[in-house]
């Protein structure tokens, strides 16, 4: 075994179904008497009766989040927990409304609360990013990590299968990231590893009956663990790319993700055997972790594509540019030709080529 240096992260998790009601309980525990509920405008009905479950503690609700925490939805969040002298944050909704939640934590010092509804897996990690001028920076800080996160998998029945599928396979790649990470140690490569088994496994199940509730809890676990993984390894390439492409073109991050992650998959494969054969156990495969990855996507109707969710034709030398110029670890040194490979094979929907690499 290699040697490895394991630091727990501070979490405290409520896990159930129905639990949500707990959510009040335990913004009490942590001292925070006047909160705001944060989301986006589409889910602002449903934090206004998480609003309603906190009572008094809640004392307004900012319903802007949007993706990628523009610099301005961070400040206009700010004035408004400014202007109703809060004392913490309830972020209800996923990875945009947690990442509104990390920026204010962040910049204003405010507490949070996370009540997730996707399966994007941010609450678990200390990763917080701002977008400016098209440019995302994304950093590490403990401070935004939430003081609680309250999973309540009954929150998720309304989540669109389609965002499911995609929320869900954001959450493998973090995952899988974690299983190729420079700093993997032994809890969180269990983690990832079950934390795909259980998502895969529950994501088909979705698919076909989108309110199994059984089927929605296993993803919740997974995506728990499998943003727990992230949250404590360091991000690769796949991370680099779906950050740039996000904060460059304004594209839905988790659709992102599940287009890159075959691709990516198959460039780091030959640098990275262990998670590879973490990742064949987790998929119940004897195929290629790529090619299953590629077909998973393709059944569960996941877009495979970039040119789809919006990335401009002429955009991949801009890519390439910006991921080189700054770019993350990786198992496998990245260079201009393979990436532009890589990414012009996932532009045009064409399969991974684990077997030959992307230029090829
Ligand atoms: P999202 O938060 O943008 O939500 C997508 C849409 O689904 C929104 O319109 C939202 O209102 C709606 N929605 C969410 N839950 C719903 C529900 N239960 N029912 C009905 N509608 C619902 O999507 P996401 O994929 O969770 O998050 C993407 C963002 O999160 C990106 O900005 C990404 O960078 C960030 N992210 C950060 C990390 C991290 O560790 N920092 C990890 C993953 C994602």
């Amino acid at each position: 075994m290699r040697a490895f240096t394991y630091e727990t992260l501070p979490m405290r998790v409520v896990f159930g179904p129905g639990c949500c009601p707990e959510l009040a309980g335990e913004v009490d525990r942590l001292g925070m008497q006047r909160v705001l509920v944060l989301c986006t405008p589409q889910q602002e009905h449903g934090a206004r009766g998480i609003a309603d479950i906190l009572g008094h503690r809640a004392v307004s609700v900012f319903a802007g989040a949007r993706v990628h925490v523009p610099i301005a939805t961070a400040e206009a969040a700010g004035t408004a927990a400014r202007a109703a002298g809060v004392d913490g944050c309830v972020a209800v909704g996923g990875g945009s409304t947690i990442g509104l939640g990390k920026a204010l934590a962040l910049r204003d010092s405010l507490p949070m609360v996370a009540v997730p509804t996707t399966y994007a897996g941010s609450e678990m990690t200390p990763i917080w990013g701002v977008t400016e001028d098209g440019v995302k920076r994304t950093g590490r800080n403990r401070k935004v990590l939430p003081r609680a996160v309250v999973y309540d998998p009954d929150l998720t029945h309304s989540l669109p299968v389609g965002s499911s599928v995609t929320s869900g396979l954001n959450a493998v790649a973090h995952a899988v990231e974690a299983l190729y990470a420079p700093d993997l140690s032994p809890i969180p490569a269990l983690m990832a590893e079950d934390g795909v088994r259980a998502l895969v496994g529950a994501l088909e199940r979705i698919v076909r009956t989108p309110t199994d509730p059984d089927a929605r809890t296993d993803a919740l676990r997974g995506s728990w663990l499998c943003g727990a993984a992230l949250g404590s390894t360091t991000m690769s390439l796949h991370h680099k790319l779906c950050h740039v492409l996000g904060g460059t073109f304004d594209l839905p991050h988790a659709d992102v993700h599940a287009v890159l992650l075959p691709h990516v998959v198959a460039f780091n494969s030959p640098a990275a055997p262990e998670a590879m054969a973490a990742l064949r156990r987790a998929l119940g495969v004897d195929l290629h972790p790529a090619s299953a990855l590629w077909q998973l996507a393709n059944r569960l109707g996941a877009p495979t594509n970039l040119a789809t969710v919006g990335m401009p034709t002429e955009g991949v030398a801009d890519v390439v540019r910006q991921v080189l110029m700054e770019p993350y670890a990786n198992p496998r040194p990245v260079d201009g030709p393979d990436l532009t490979a890589l990414l012009t094979r996932a532009l045009h929907g064409d399969g991974p080529r684990p077997d030959r690499g992307p230029g090829t």
